[in-house]
Formats: C-alpha cells, structure tokens, sequence
C-alpha cells in the first residue's frame, strides 16, 4: 500500500485542543517501549512518522495523523513507564479518558501488546477500559519475530485468555522487523474506519 500524504497535525491534551476534522480516527495505544512507533511507522511505511510523538514535549501528548485525507492515525502515550514522574502520570489518565469518551469520530482502537510476554496488569486494565466504553478494539501481538513458529500458538493463547478475546474479534500478530501482519492490521483498521 502506498501513501501520498501521510503527515502530522498537531498534538493535544483537551478535548478543545482535538483537530476540527471530519475524519475517522483509530487511536493506538500500549505500553511503553511495545513497538508502538515501529508499528505506526511500518503502516504507513514511512521511517519517521512516530518519531515526531517521541520529541521533547509531546511525548505525554495525544498526536494526529492524516493519512491521505481519508484516516486519522491517533497516537496515544504509552503507560506503564516507571520513568514517568508521578505528577505526568496523574495526568494521563483523565487525558485518555477523556480522549477515548469524547472523541467524535473514534472508531476502534489498536491495543498493543508484546507478543513474548504475558500481558501487563496494566494492558489488563486497558483492556477492560475499552471493553467498558464498548470501543471496537484490534489486538495487536507485535514483536512476534522474536518467538519461534512452534511457539506461537501456546504464547496468542496465553495472550488472548489474559485479554478475555473473543471468537469474533480481530487479535492479529505484527513485526515492524519482517513486515508480517501488516496486511491484516490495515484490513482490521480498514473494517472499523471505513463507512
Ligand atoms: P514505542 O515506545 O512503543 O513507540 O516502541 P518503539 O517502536 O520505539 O520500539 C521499542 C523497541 O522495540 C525498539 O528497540 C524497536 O526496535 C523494538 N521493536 C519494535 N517493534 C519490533 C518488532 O516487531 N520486532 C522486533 N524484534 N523489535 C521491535
């Protein structure tokens, strides 16, 4: 897939501050250090899109995307960074929140997860966010070159029992390493974004 246009729009932190579009969005969210700019990146196959989200600044911010005038990538911060002080991390929760509930034109979000571990307490906890605001959620096992084929089935059900994912719902493996997943992500993105 290629992309004309594919560029940033602004970073926010209120609802007052979201971009004035008519656009779909797809937010993406996960802990830090999970591969969320890689994946960002690979999708749209740019080296450093996400890398604007990670400047001084604006890595505690929600950040807007256009891609081609059709979508709008939405680049939420990571959680669960013990680094982070404690007064920015009192500050992420009602920012998400508020993101997540007062968005107008929120279609689903993709929740990453780390497909060599068991997931957090606190993707536990995201998760059940999400399922509790009723938003259509991509569960995304990235990082998924780092375990051997004969291993990956026991690991996405360890992975899928902790999210509680269901038969119907979209939980698809992703490496910005080999590419692979790259193709379902954009048609699981494309089913919930696209009228
Ligand atoms: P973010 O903090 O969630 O945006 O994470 P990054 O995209 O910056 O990635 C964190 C680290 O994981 C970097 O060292 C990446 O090179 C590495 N990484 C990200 N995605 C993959 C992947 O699919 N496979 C492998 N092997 N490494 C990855």
């Amino acid at each position: 897939k290629k992309f004309q246009n594919v560029h940033f729009i602004k970073s926010a932190v209120k609802p007052e501050q979201y971009p004035q579009h008519n656009l779909p969005e797809i937010a993406f969210i996960g802990r830090s250090n999970v591969g969320k700019s890689s994946l960002l990146n690979t999708l749209v196959n740019k080296k450093n899109l996400a890398r604007i989200s990670n400047t001084p600044g604006r890595t505690q911010q929600i950040n807007f995307f256009h891609i081609d005038e059709k979508l709008c990538f939405v680049d939420l911060p990571g959680y669960g960074y013990a680094k982070v002080p404690e007064s920015v991390r009192k500050q992420w929760k009602p920012m998400i929140e508020s993101y997540l509930t007062q968005s107008q034109h929120l279609k689903g979000v993709v929740l990453i997860v780390d497909a060599r571990h068991k997931p957090t307490q606190h993707d536990v906890l995201m998760r059940e966010w999400l399922l509790s605001y009723q938003i259509p959620t991509i569960i995304v096992a990235t990082k998924i070159d780092k375990i051997p084929k004969t291993k990956r089935q026991k690991q996405l059900n360890l992975i899928g029992d902790t999210l509680n994912v269901q038969a119907t719902e979209s939980f698809l493996t992703f490496s910005a390493l080999t590419a692979e997943g790259v193709k379902t992500v954009w048609q699981a993105i494309a089913q919930i974004t696209l009228p």
